[in-house]
Formats: structure tokens, C-alpha cells, sequence
């Protein structure tokens, strides 16, 4: 039986279905009602079958493997030049971290008996739906800003999708899309706004611990925009935490760009170079002005003594020359994280010996 809704603010219920709500009528996103807890130890890396990918932690997942292309334990490999440990999160099928929610949410939909998906983004959450979709056999509408790169178009395209483009605002693109949601036309498998894709990016979290002993680091630095992988890596390792399989919790550091960077504006956090003004448009992949869970990501940074930080665009850049010299063929929004280490480094709120651990989470390959 597929989980029920939820939500977390007014304690509304909903039944699962194909026509489930894609939000409470209060506003607020809807979590799942009930979700497994890991119990006792987990087996060492060297003992575990990864076969399956992030599947591999199935007993932690609220949904079943319906739909999956073998996606999962990305590398983790050491950047002694950065003082990090990367985790490769653009080694996935459709080149970005947003396959982890995206085979847990077209499972979902599989689960629900949904026949036709609709999302909107900027262009690798849209992509990977659409290949996802694509595997599901089931249709897909993606609604993208018309001034979405052509490659992002092109893998929506070839993978069987429409893409619908929308003039405006990526704001714009949602309210478009939401019309649609909301007029019956399909299920919202929005990386926004539907709890089975945080399910997924949860698998940040157990696979990161699974190769490091079963440990987690002592700060992660990730990018956020809606914060799909920010709090995916947060409820994993609370997971984890209250499960006693880590000990303690990592600090959550938040990188974000200038102009549209509400948490920075929330907490207080500081604008690099501080202008403020510039809005690097190469990171088009976090300028979301509204996240769909900003209270939980504040609640998230505050709890484990976070920061955050907005970037322009010259130390983004910088940061990307120096990923693509280091041989880490990344989009430029994922140099925003990297580009935030270095800051915390530089600012000493990240000590020059600290444990940290980056995703870089998009290929460049899609930029070209
Ligand atoms: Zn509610």
C-alpha cells in the first residue's frame, strides 16, 4: 500500500491516489505519514551488495523500486587541493544528483497508478523526470523557461516528454505548471514540492556514511535552492543520527547565489563580493526565490550550527576553472558550493583541517 500524506504544520491527512493533493490546503508541502526507521547495524561497505544503487537501502525508503536505471554510489573521492572529500553527484544517468528523486518519485507514481507526470524546472530536474517517465512508460509535460539551454531541452525531447515553454520568470514557469497540476492534467512530480522526491535525495546521506565507515563528516557544504539534496542530506543523516548508526550529526554549511538567496536574507548571512547586486545567471540551476520548505532548511542550518553564504558570479567562475583544471567536469552551479567552501575557509568558519565533504551534483557535459 502506497504511504499516505500528511502535513507537518496543520495535521491534515490525505489518502494516496493518483489524485492525491500536491499540497495541504493550508499552503504547506505534505510529507509522507509514515516512514521506516533503519534498526540495528548496517553492514560494513566491504559486506554490502550495491548492486542495486541508492535501492540498496531499500528498508529506509517509504516507497518501493518500481522504476530505476541503476542510479547510486556516486564516488566519493579525496580533493586534497580543496581540503574536501567530493562526492560525485554528477555521475548519474542523466548527468545530476536529481535522478536520486527522481526514481523514487516516478516509483511513487507507478505505486499511485499515475499515467501522466507533470514538473517544472530549469532544466536536470526536468531532464531526469523525463527519463524516468521515459522508463515508467508513462507520459510527461515539463514546463521550462524559454530561455532553457538547448541540451537541457534536447534530453527532455529525446526522452519522450513535451516540454512546455513558458515566457517570464522561472516563477512564472511553476504558476504555469501548478495551472496545469490543478486542472487535472497529471500528478506533480515536482522536486519541489512531492515528499518521495526528498525520499530519494535521502540516499545522499546513507551512502555517504555506508563509505566512510559509517560515519558522517564533520560538515557538509551543499548548494540550495529549493534545497532538495540540502534537506535530503539533513533527514538522512537525522535518520541515521536517532537510529545511533552515526554518532552526531554533520554541520550544514548553505551556499547560495546573489539575488536569490531568501535563507541568506532569513539568517542573516553574508553577500560574496558584497555588492549584492550580481546575479550570476551561470548558476541557473538555484535561483529560486521561494523555496517550497525554506522553514525547514533554516530550521536545518540553525539545529546543526550552520552557516550560508550567496556567491557572485566571480567566485563562481573561479571555483569552476579550478573543478575543470582538477578534472571535475561539472555545470556551473555546481561550482556555488566549492566557491562557499573556500569562503568559509577563508572567513574561518571552516577550520583548515576540518572534515568536510562537497557534492558536486550536475555535468558539465549538459552545459555545452
Ligand atoms: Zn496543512
Amino acid at each position: 500500500m502506497p504511504t499516505s500524506l500528511t502535513c507537518p504544520d496543520c495535521g491534515t491527512d490525505y489518502d494516496a491516489g493518483p489524485d492525491e493533493p500536491w499540497r495541504c490546503e493550508c499552503g504547506h508541502a505534505l510529507e509522507f505519514a509514515e516512514s521506516p526507521h533503519p534498526k540495528g547495524n548496517p553492514l560494513p561497505i566491504s559486506q554490502l551488495d550495491t548492486s542495486n544503487g541508492l535501492w540498496t537501502f531499500f528498508e529506509f525508503l517509504p516507497i518501493e523500486r518500481h522504476v530505476s536505471l541503476h542510479e547510486g554510489f556516486t564516488p566519493l573521492v579525496n580533493a586534497p587541493e580543496w581540503g574536501a572529500q567530493f562526492k560525485l553527484e554528477y555521475v548519474f544517468p542523466t548527468g545530476s544528483f536529481k535522478d536520486r528523486g527522481a526514481t523514487t518519485t516516478l516509483s511513487r507514481a507507478v505505486e499511485l497508478g499515475v499515467e501522466k507526470v507533470i514538473e517544472d524546472s530549469s532544466g536536470n530536474a526536468g531532464a531526469s523526470i523525463a527519463t524516468y517517465a521515459a522508463r515508467a512508460g508513462l507520459e510527461a509535460d515539463i514546463y521550462v523557461p524559454s530561455t532553457v539551454k538547448q541540451s537541457k531541452l534536447m534530453a527532455i525531447q529525446r526522452a519522450g516528454a513535451r516540454p512546455v515553454r513558458v515566457d517570464g520568470t522561472r516563477e512564472d514557469v511553476t504558476m504555469a505548471c501548478i495551472s496545469a497540476v490543478e486542472a487535472g492534467e497529471g500528478w506533480y512530480a515536482s522536486h519541489a514540492w512531492n515528499p518521495a522526491f526528498y525520499a530519494g535525495t535521502m540516499t545522499f546521506a546513507f551512502e555517504l556514511a555506508a563509505q566512510r565507515g559509517w560515519t558522517a563528516p564533520e560538515t557538509l557544504v551543499l548548494p540550495i535552492g529549493h534545497g532538495t539534496l540540502f534537506l535530503g542530506a539533513y533527514r538522512g543523516f537525522s535518520l541515521l543520527n536517532r537510529a545511533g548508526i552515526v554518532d552526531g550529526m554533520p554541520r550544514l554549511l548553505g551556499a547560495q547565489v546573489a539575488g536569490y538567496a531568501p535563507i541568506v536574507t532569513a539568517l542573516g548571512g553574508e553577500t560574496v563580493p558584497g555588492d549584492g547586486g550580481d546575479d550570476p545567471d551561470i548558476a541557473d540551476g538555484i535561483q529560486i526565490a521561494e523555496p517550497a520548505r525554506g522553514t525547514q532548511i533554516v530550521d536545518a542550518l540553525t539545529e546543526t550550527g550552520g552557516e550560508v553564504v550567496a556567491l557572485g558570479s566571480d567566485p563562481i567562475e573561479s571555483a569552476l576553472d579550478r573543478l575543470h583544471r582538477g578534472g571535475f567536469y561539472v555545470e556551473p552551479t555546481c561550482a556555488v558550493a566549492p566557491a562557499a567552501l573556500r569562503h568559509f575557509r577563508e572567513s574561518g568558519v571552516v577550520d583548515e583541517d576540518e572534515d568536510v565533504v562537497v557534492p558536486l551534483t550536475g555535468s558539465g557535459l549538459k552545459t555545452l
